[in-house]
């Protein structure tokens, strides 16, 4: 059920601008660091309960975004998953604009039919434009068909990493080429902004400019969660956000500009490694960490995806029951069940939280985190599974409240500004786009349009679930597809 804003035409906003900045804590944005955002902030609609979608990792994030649905409506669950039909012999990445379109070959249209927001605004004839500083993937998951749609998108990442060469093209020729393979991100970040804003917004003038900063994401995982690079970083996109803004202010009617800005997710600090291979080794299975294995094939992470080469029912259920003896064990989920209890007992059910799908793993398991401080004193934190973090480096997947809130805050003509403690999540930016511009969404969008006042907040309800010694619950609000996660944890 798409919402559709009943708007005066004097109300209605002429463009939107969302900037996004990737994995951006709410809770670190400071005048200091980010001068430009703070001060937007302020006089902004701020949903303090704001949260990402289930898992929180950005590829999924991004597709949730762009289709108004989550992961068991649009297929795309993790950023990486085994799919031996299309690639054999590691995950199906979908950072890889290549890997997307080679499962949209070997899938069908079925691959990323979901539709778009972007699908919707090509349908009213209103233009969409895309600079990406992060992976090819990610801006192909925003608009598969953007050939079709005659948006703009652009990626850092090279001609042949979009859709629309042609806007590689335009934008080369007027900033030269973007730097290949630096050394951290910022380049990059500084090249997307120069790209939106001294580009796209003026040569193209979009109804709907989207800026999709790849930072602070990679400085919290690989610099830290609160080191002087992080900061630097974030200082960065703040500026990046700040041409933008200014450039599509400067357009004609550049006041009746809606202005977005979120993050896809948060982090959490990571405390220390733990080996879940060894783990499961002494339980009897042979594991892979985010490659194909002979027994168990593992995305690993905060939450960690565990697919069976070959599925034994009983077998897992045995491991189920032995991994909530585990003291480090945190969160479980499993496939099959009755919408929220999983088909183990004492796991939630994968339909819970929106993530079940048939590429789904049948069974789930996370660090045993908690709120106490990281390494650099932030409140929460949780060890860690694979990846070459940075000491203390944040990470993002789970249901920790710090992976799931996010950023997400608005100012728009007829909107009020100040706190907002609605419910609300990333498959809601899609229906306040198009909302935003009068379009209507499509019926596959379950988000909501959350600048409608006609609508009554999601009410927000906390489950649990347990079986022996082990318990665990979640927080959620809404119902169906619609739900928004809050958070959960292993509660004994
Ligand atoms: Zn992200």
């Amino acid at each position: 059920m798409s919402d559709q804003r009943d708007y005066s035409s004097a109300a209605r906003p002429r463009r939107v601008l969302v900037v996004l900045f990737d994995g951006l804590r709410p809770d670190v944005v400071t005048a200091e660091r980010m001068p430009t955002l703070h001060r937007f902030l302020e006089g902004a609609r701020r949903f303090t309960e704001a949260s990402s979608v289930f898992p929180s990792i950005t590829r999924v994030c991004a597709t949730a975004i762009g289709t108004g649905a989550p992961p068991a409506v649009n297929g795309i669950i993790h950023n990486g998953f085994p799919d031996p039909a299309a690639r054999e012999g590691r995950f199906l990445d979908t950072a890889l604009a290549d890997d997307m379109r080679r499962g949209a070959a070997h899938h069908g249209a079925a691959f990323t039919a979901t539709p778009r927001f972007a699908d919707a605004l090509a349908g009213a004839g209103r233009r969409f434009a895309l600079v990406h500083s992060g992976s090819s993937g990610g801006a192909y998951l925003l608009d598969p068909r953007a050939r079709d749609n005659g948006s703009a998108v652009f990626s850092v990442l090279g001609r042949d990493q979009t859709e629309t060469p042609d806007t590689w093209d335009l934008v080369v020729e007027r900033l030269g080429p973007p730097p290949t393979a630096p050394a951290d991100k910022l380049p990059f970040l500084r090249y997307a902004g120069q790209a939106m804003a001294e580009v796209l917004i003026p040569e193209l003038q979009p109804d709907v400019a989207f800026l999709w900063l790849t930072e602070p994401d990679w400085s919290f995982h690989y610099r830290g969660m609160d080191t002087p690079a992080t900061a630097e970083a974030m200082r960065l996109a703040d500026e990046a956000f700040a041409r933008t803004l200014a450039a599509i202010r400067r357009l004609p009617g550049g006041e009746d500009t809606a202005v977005i800005t979120m993050s896809d997710h948060g982090h959490v600090g990571t405390t220390e490694s733990f080996d879940l291979v060894a783990a499961l080794r002494e339980l009897g299975f042979e594991a892979t960490l985010d490659r194909p294995g002979a027994d168990l094939s593992v995305a690993a992470g905060t939450l960690c995806w565990l697919w069976p080469t070959e599925r034994d029912e009983a077998r897992l259920g045995r491991l189920a029951a032995a991994l909530q003896e585990m003291p480090w064990c945190g969160m479980l989920l499993s496939d099959g069940g009755n919408g929220l209890e999983g088909r183990f007992p004492g796991t939630f059910d994968l339909a819970l939280v929106n993530a079940d799908h048939p590429r789904s793993a049948p069974l789930l398991v996370g660090m045993r985190g908690g709120p106490g401080p990281d390494l650099f004193g932030l409140p929460g934190s949780s060890p860690l599974v694979g990846k070459d973090l940075a000491r203390g480096g944040g990470m993002h997947g789970g249901l920790h409240r710090r992976e799931m809130a996010n950023l997400i805050a608005l100012a728009a003509p007829g909107v009020s500004a100040g706190e907002d403690v609605s419910p609300v999540g990333l498959i809601d930016i899609g229906p306040t786009i198009l909302g935003l511009l009068g379009i209507a969404a499509p019926a596959s969008m379950v988000g909501r349009d959350i600048t409608n006042p006609a609508l009554s907040p999601r009410s927000s309800r906390t489950v649990e679930v347990g079986y022996g010694s082990y318990r665990q619950r979640l927080t959620l609000a809404g119902e169906g597809r619609g739900t928004i996660l809050r958070d959960g944890e292993r509660i004994a």
